[in-house]
């Protein structure tokens, strides 16, 4: 920090809530902090010069959507912001966060949920409220498995401790298990499918083998395929029960040193999970589309979409290697085989019998809220979150974004007891049972969705804050991923310029060197490359964005990491392999606070629809190239509205700047453009949903049944199962929504130009 301002000189600017703000008091009150604040902004311009001969990256001292003299100030707040998050305490959130297991409904978690709610008290929070939502819940009662021929063995399904790490050594770490199984015994024949999706089964068919009533064996897989669409696919399958291992090849020894040693899964290692159907609609599988509050209607276990009728376990490769090794059947093609030293084959002679008793019963879930309200607009809010609910641990998954959430939430905590405001109000919320279907999130986005449809700014999500080993990354460090709708892309890159890695450089510089390596290019990125734009599930961002059709924005610095959802994902493996220094955890306090700070202070709020039309064309050019679309169905006139709204987009965005490079402008105006502007993401909801799953209400974003992204899903999936008249329909719908949108930025930018 290269500048120190006194207490008392930063109550500038930013009025307490409460205070008559049109009168005349007040503007001769508001015009004495705006000559302090150019005085002190003088300095801050003075101090910018002269970093900026040392570092040719310094802060540059404009902002989006700040006028200048905004933006000296608020660069100003970022600076005192900035030095407030350390390592050290990062560390200590860590290690009482991830001291004991702490799944949803346990005691443990909740116990945090009250904790956490002490420190945001002591920490300057307002309003800080605990909500508890009755939930169907899911833990295994008791589990096994054994291989009755051609040799007996029975899987241990546990994990191995480690002398080094005496955390694995926790009587209370749970065994394997899915949450959301069915219960069910059952004996039979095993088939392994691969990755266990559709196509793996067909070839299975073309070799005369059949999944139904055998238990099939599966691989997580490489990329990303949610467990719960291999469930799903293994039930339609008919198969009887559905066992999923981690193969070394996806995420032990073959990908490097294992744990301890290093960041990979060792042989022991079990990736827990659930196997909702939370694609088709998350939260609780009893209170489907609405908030399960007291005295909420609740529908039966049976007509739940969202509840799997399988039974099933994760195993480790330990315990999978038997079964595998015993197969006499067909071998298996060569993508099918793995990093075991043995012939993987499809089925043949391996029987097992298997057993697993869930209790599924009502729980209580504990979502907690707090906020700073705003001094000038309380009622727009800058939403931060993260879930508290771990398999285990939680090192990494969530607890590292906890520990991250902690510093910020001081930091932020800081800023107001200095007498800092933010304009806008912040909301921070600690979810629960992220892990079991986003079900707290869920719950109370459903809960409060009227309020945040015509509310929310934005929703900035951090699930894992540091989900990679700061120790393999190598000197260019982890790699950062921030994905968002496109209206707020810029606006992230903008603010990575103004936060330091721990390798000195700016998260910006290495954000674009690190997207370089891993994306094995020559030439290092444009800034336009930066953001991902496609917005899988899950996490707890999807409420906002899928149902409520509010911005998100999700953050992480990722890398190697191969115990995820096991026991090993642990204070252990962050302290010794992820982020030793915590250094990181505190970088991604520093982004994820400046991208609240400047959509909770910004004049005009910092959306480039500009950008977005650009991803949106992107999205159609991917569409057609995937699923040759232009064949069946003309895209011209979509295309055409999008190019209309991009250009739209830039016209506004370009007014905006033009106008307040010159100053403030009347707050009436602004209010009213950004209310436009605000409006924008709420035009591509659709209240009938996508077809199929009307709780899905984007029209531009949803997820695949494997959570990975889906844009334009109701239009995809039409032409990917060949229903041209339903795609045309999709496209219409889509030409509406991007009609609407543009008309309102049009109307938008002629009253904002009516000001001069
Ligand atoms: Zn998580």
């Amino acid at each position: 920090m290269f500048l120190q301002i006194e207490r008392g000189a930063n109550t500038f600017l930013f009025l307490d809530p409460g205070r008559p703000q049109g009168s005349r008091q007040a503007r001769n009150q508001v015009a004495r902090r705006l000559a302090l604040a150019v005085s002190l902004a003088a300095l801050i311009f003075g101090a910018v010069r002269l970093a900026s001969r040392e570092h040719p990256q310094a802060l540059p001292t404009s902002i989006l959507g700040f006028s200048q003299l905004h933006a000296a100030v608020e660069h100003q707040i970022e600076e005192l912001f900035q030095a407030v998050p350390s390592p050290d305490r990062a560390r200590e959130w860590h290690r009482y966060l991830t001291a004991e297991p702490h799944p949803a409904a346990s005691e443990r978690n909740n116990r945090l949920a009250d904790y956490i709610a002490e420190h945001w008290r002591e920490q300057g929070w307002e309003d800080v409220t605990l909500r508890k939502y009755d939930v169907l819940h899911s833990r295994p009662r008791s589990v096994s498995l054994e291989m009755v021929a051609p040799v007996k063995f029975a899987a241990s399904l546990r994990e191995e401790p480690y002398d080094v790490d005496s955390d694995t050594k926790n009587p209370r770490v749970s065994g394997s298990y899915f949450g959301y199984s069915a219960s069910g015994e059952v004996t039979a024949e095993v088939v392994y499918a691969h990755s266990g999706n559709p196509e793996d089964y067909e070839l299975l068919r073309k070799n005369g083998i059949s999944a139904k009533g055998k238990i099939v064996l599966v691989r997580y897989s490489n990329p990303y395929s949610y467990r719960g669409f291999k469930a799903l696919t293994a039930e339609r399958e008919g198969a009887a029960a559905i066992l999923i291992y981690s193969d070394p090849a996806e995420d032990g020894f073959r990908k490097g040193k294992v744990f301890p040693e290093g960041p990979w899964g060792p042989e022991s290692h079990i990736q827990r999970g659930a196997i909702t159907y939370d694609y088709i609609v998350p939260g609780d599988p009893l209170t489907p589309g609405w908030a399960s509050v007291p005295g909420a209607k609740r529908i039966m276990p049976a007509e739940a979409r969202s509840l799997p009728k399988i039974i099933g376990l994760p195993l480790s490769w330990r315990d999978a290697k038997p079964l595998l090794e015993n197969m006499d059947g067909p071998e298996a093609p060569k993508e099918w085989q793995g990093s075991l030293p043995i012939k993987y084959r499809m089925g043949g002679a391996v029987k097992v019998h298997m057993k697993v008793e869930m209790d599924t019963s009502v729980q209580p879930y504990t979502v907690l809220e707090a906020r700073i309200r705003g001094s000038d607009l309380p009622d727009e809010w800058v939403l931060m979150g993260n879930h508290r609910d771990a398999w285990v641990f939680g090192g990494v998954d969530p607890s590292s974004g906890t520990a991250s959430m902690l510093e910020l939430t001081r930091a932020l905590g800081e800023l107001k007891k200095r007498g800092i405001r933010p304009r806008r109000t912040l909301v921070a919320c600690s979810w629960d049972g992220e892990e079991y279907a986003l079900t707290g999130s869920t719950e109370w986005g459903e809960q409060f969705a009227e309020d945040l449809k015509k509310k929310l700014v934005a929703y900035l999500n951090v699930d894992e804050s540091v989900a990679g080993a700061a120790t393999t990354a190598g000197e260019d460090g982890l790699s950062f991923d921030a994905s968002a709708v496109g209206s707020l892309a810029p606006m992230i890159v903008e603010a990575s310029r103004a936060v330091r890695v721990p390798n000195g450089k700016t998260l910006y510089e290495s954000w674009r060197a690190t997207h370089m390596r891993d994306s094995h290019s020559k030439t290092l990125p444009g800034d336009d490359q930066l953001v991902e734009t496609h917005i899988g599930s899950g996490s707890d961002h999807t409420v906002f964005l899928n149902h409520l059709g509010r911005p998100v924005v999700g953050l992480g610095f990722t890398g190697d990491y191969g115990v995820y959802h096991s026991m090993y994902d642990d204070q252990y493996w962050m302290s010794h392999i992820g982020d030793p220094t915590f250094e990181y955890h505190v970088a991604l306090t520093r982004i994820w606070g400046l991208i609240a700070l400047r959509l909770a202070n910004a004049d005009v709020l910092p959306f480039d629809f500009g950008f977005y039309g650009a991803t949106l064309n992107h999205f159609v050019a991917e569409l057609d190239k995937r699923s040759h679309v232009q064949q069946h169905l003309d895209l011209a006139s979509l295309r055409a509205r999008i190019l209309e709204f991009t250009g739209e987009g830039k016209k506004l965005r370009d007014a905006v700047e033009v106008r307040i490079a010159r100053g403030v402008a009347a707050p009436k105006i602004t209010a009213a453009l950004n209310a436009n502007l605000m409006q924008v993401e709420s035009n591509w909801l659709d209240g009938n949903g996508i077809p199929g799953r009307p709780w899905f209400q984007h029209l531009l974003y949803a997820a695949r049944y494997t959570y990975a992204h889906l844009e334009f899903p109701g239009l995809t999936e039409a032409a990917e199962r060949g229903d041209w008249a339903a795609a045309k329909e999709q496209t219409e719908l889509l030409e509406q929504a991007v009609r609407k949108s543009t008309e309102l930025l049009r109307t938008a930018r002629a009253a904002w130009e009516r000001q001069e």
